[in-house]
């Protein structure tokens, strides 16, 4: 596996990037961009990659690619009904009330902070028991 980063250093907590870096099954190639994928009838073949630095290019052959650049709330088709922060995130009040009544909001779409399994996990547990006694209401 390669695993292509645009900077020399990684955010990742220290421990994970040294694991990384150990494991003889990953190469790690930076500071490379990848700026195209190339692709024929079959799917994908190969990445076009840029030194961040020298702007030297090349080609790798592959069949899978993994991205993970960031986080972009996917918010957009609920705005109607919803107030988001400046980062798309919905916000919520009385744990997971949004601005209308009966939607409710959970998960790291509603959570700028932790962004974790299991607290999104909890907050789907609390929007269900919300919902469900919005419904009883109603
Ligand atoms: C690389 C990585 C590693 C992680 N490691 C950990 C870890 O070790 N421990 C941990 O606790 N958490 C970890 N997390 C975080 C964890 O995955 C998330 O916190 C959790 O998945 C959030 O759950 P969610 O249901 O809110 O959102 P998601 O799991 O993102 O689910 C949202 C779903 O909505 C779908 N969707 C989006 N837009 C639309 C649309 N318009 N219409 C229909 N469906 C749509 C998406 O396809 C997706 O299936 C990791 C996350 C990543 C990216």
């Amino acid at each position: 596996m390669i695993l292509v980063h645009r900077r020399n250093e990684f955010r990742a907590s220290k421990i994970m990037a040294e694991r990384a870096r150990a494991n003889d099954k990953i190469k790690i190639m930076t500071p490379w961009i990848v700026e195209d994928t190339i692709s024929d009838q079959t799917g994908l073949t190969g990445i076009k990659l840029k030194h961040a630095e020298t702007g030297e290019t090349k080609t790798i052959e592959t069949t899978a690619l993994f991205m993970a650049i960031g986080h972009r709330p996917n918010s957009e088709i609920f705005k109607p009904w919803v107030d988001t922060d400046d980062h798309g995130y919905i916000k919520t009040t009385n744990h997971t009330a949004t601005k209308t009544p009966g939607v409710f909001a959970a998960g790291d779409i509603a959570d700028p902070l932790f962004k974790q399994a299991i607290t999104a996990a909890g907050l789907g547990c609390q929007a269900a028991i919300q919902a469900s006694k919005f419904l009883e209401g109603h």
